[in-house]
């Protein structure tokens, strides 16, 4: 039989090594911030234009290549980095693989002027798809600067599977961030389709911090040191009232290298337990020394995932860190959000014997008062997080006329409207009437028997169509706010707001970006409370990123991050016109069967089925 396998031509092998070490633009991004940073670099700039494929370009001031070893640089598996395989165990390096810029010159046009400090005259070397198409002698100044064009111009379904240029800028911003972040010590700068978006100085960690994510967050930063033989942490975590509903800063480093590890963030999740509101996420910049010994960093390629010789010891030394962080800034002991004050027995009532409670009668009260049911019973306890609610049901068109009838309903002690003042067709209540049930479903009567329903799914059904509507229809209402509302977004977030903004004016957003990098709020839909509008951007910020993996129209997306995050949520006391408002709206929408995110909203049960039963 003939021989069949032969050795593949060294370009078709860079291919498809290419393949793993380059996914995306923000890949390229990665590996040449990487080798400035390993050339020792002191001020490394970053241009980009268009999501990266356009051009990728790194200009640093390091060591810079002799001719030879530029042209070596685009060898596979040529590196000046590690020699043997005990090097591996004491890497002081971001690469060693040698593979990279290989890989890349495969796929991209490529173009590489280099000057080591000690020569006088640079090289300039251009190459096509790991082809050579020139290389000179060329006066430059001293270090490197790549340039990475047309990425993937000759593998078409790599560059068809791009996603949109925002979405890769948005990919190589957090590579930038993650390099930017592990070295305060170079400056850096950044440019994307001609503008600056980082310039930062040489400077301390916290003062890195602030200059990327902005100056708000240095009151948020909580210092966390610890030495032990195993490890030596340092860095800071954000405290825990600042946590946010998106994952946005979460940063380990080990060594000075990125890495992405589920089982050191559970350390540090589970020091923060009790300390914040369910569904927020801790911030944290968190940086590890280790042995390089103790570590491998050779178990994925593209090695943001490293294995720990002794991990237990790390997660508990970790935690107890972070414990200590938040303990010396007496953070601990000061918040407290899981406790609700009315179910708090004061101290002096306990151990003492309930009483029968006397029954107070509203002396005032008159029946026939016109507005009778507007009266609001003196001292009745009101729930916080109802406050407000009323502004949900104002209808985007008729606004005034309606608000006016809503916005007067107090919402009354259940005792009141529940018990003292029956029912007055008798026993059996009228269709219509409504009830709620464990703060989570409105219970209603149908001809047919009963109707459960969830109050959350519904209202989410109801605000959806609505956002939907007018996003399409563009024209919306906007609550001009008096006093402008400043809300800090990183960079990244801005950028994200600004793609929306179409959009969010058709919901009746109205921003401004101000000098300080913050942006005024001077105008909100109706239903979105003034002190919520944070955490509803916020929370529209952290559905984009999860809805743009998927792929979700953007007013479908918008409208769902919407609708989340200003539902009515389980838990909530509805009054009942409020009740029976949302029943009401429940059934004009289009469809009232399914929440936006396919759940059931509701379920019937037949005066059969009750029936049945009782059997
Ligand atoms: P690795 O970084 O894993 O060694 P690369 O393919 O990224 O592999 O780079 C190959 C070699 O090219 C490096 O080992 C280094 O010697 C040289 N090199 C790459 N980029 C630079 C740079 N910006 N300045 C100086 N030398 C560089
Ligand atoms: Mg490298």
């Amino acid at each position: 039989m003939a021989d069949l396998i032969h050795l593949l031509p060294d370009h078709v092998a860079n291919q498809i090594a290419a393949g793993e070490v380059v996914q995306r633009p923000a890949s390229v991004v990665k590996e040449l911030l990487e080798n400035a940073v390993d050339a020792g670099a002191t001020e490394i700039k970053l241009i980009v234009k268009d999501g990266g494929k356009a051009l990728i370009q790194v200009v640093d001031d390091g060591s810079g290549m002799s001719e030879t070893d530029a042209r070596m640089s685009f060898e596979r598996h040529a590196t000046s980095k590690i020699r043997s395989a005990e090097d591996l165990f004491q890497l002081h390096t971001k690469g060693f693989r040698g593979e990279a810029l290989a890989s890349i010159a495969a796929i991209a046009h490529v173009d590489l002027q280099t000057r080591p400090a000690d020569e006088e005259v640079g090289t300039h070397i251009r190459i096509e798809g790991s082809k050579i198409i020139s290389q000179e002698a060329e006066v430059c100044p001293q270090g490197t600067s790549i340039s990475v064009k047309n990425l993937f111009f000759n593998i078409p379904a790599r560059r068809n599977f791009l996603k949109s240029n925002a979405v890769e800028f948005r990919h190589i911003t957090d590579e930038f961030h993650r390099v930017a972040l592990a070295h305060p010590g170079i400056s850096f700068q950044f440019y994307h389709n001609g503008s600056e978006l980082f310039h930062l100085d040489a400077t301390t960690l916290r003062k890195r911090i602030t200059a990327i994510f902005g100056h708000r967050m240095d009151e948020k930063l909580v210092p966390v040191e610890e030495e032990t033989q195993v490890v030596e942490i340092s860095g800071f975590i954000c405290k825990p009232e600042y946590a946010k509903k998106s994952r946005g800063e979460q940063f380990f480093f080990v060594n000075d290298r990125f890495i992405k590890s589920s089982y050191l963030h559970h350390a540090v999740a589970s020091a923060f337990e009790g300390l914040l509101k369910p569904d927020v996420h801790p911030g944290y910049f968190l940086y590890l020394q280790v042995d390089p010994n103790s570590i491998d960093i050779n178990i994925h390629p593209t090695k943001t995932e490293v294995k720990f010789d002794d991990e237990h010891s790390l997660y508990a030394i970790l935690r107890a860190a972070v414990k200590h962080g938040l303990g010396q800034f007496h953070l601990a002991p000061m918040l407290d959000f899981e406790k609700d004050q009315n179910l708090e027995t004061p101290y002096a009532y306990r151990n003492k014997e309930a009483e029968v409670p006397g029954i107070s009668v509203n002396r005032g009260f008159n029946p026939f008062e016109e507005n009778s049911s507007r009266i609001s019973y003196q001292g009745g306890y009101q729930k916080k997080s109802a406050e407000g609610w009323e502004n949900l049901f104002v209808d985007l068109e008729s606004g005034s006329q309606k608000q006016d009838s809503f916005s007067s309903v107090h919402f009354e002690s259940e005792v009141v409207t529940g018990s003292i003042f029956p029912d007055a067709e008798g026993d059996e209540p009228s269709e219509g009437t409504t009830f709620q049930l464990r703060r989570k479903y409105i219970v209603t009567t149908i001809r047919s028997g009963m109707l459960i329903i969830d109050q959350q799914r519904a209202h989410q059904r109801v605000l959806y169509e609505k956002f939907l509507r007018s996003m399409t229809v563009k024209e919306s209402l906007s609550q001009q706010l008096l006093f402008p509302v400043a809300l800090h977004f990183s960079p990244n977030e801005r950028h994200i707001l600004a793609e929306l903004s179409d959009h969010l004016q058709a919901l009746g957003f109205v921003f401004e970006d101000t000098e300080d990098d913050d942006i005024a709020v001077k105008g909100l839909p109706p239903m979105v409370p003034e002190k919520e509008v944070a955490s509803v951007l916020d929370g529209l910020i952290s559905g984009y990123k999860q809805g743009n993996e998927g792929n979700l129209s953007q007013s479908d997306m918008l409208a769902k991050a919407m609708c989340s995050a200003v539902s009515v949520k389980t838990g909530d006391r509805m009054d009942r016109v409020s009740q029976l408002a949302l029943v009401n709206d429940l059934f004009a929408c289009k469809e009232s069967m399914l929440s936006p995110f396919n759940k059931p909203i509701f379920i019937t049960l037949t005066e059969n089925e009750i029936d049945n039963k009782f059997k």
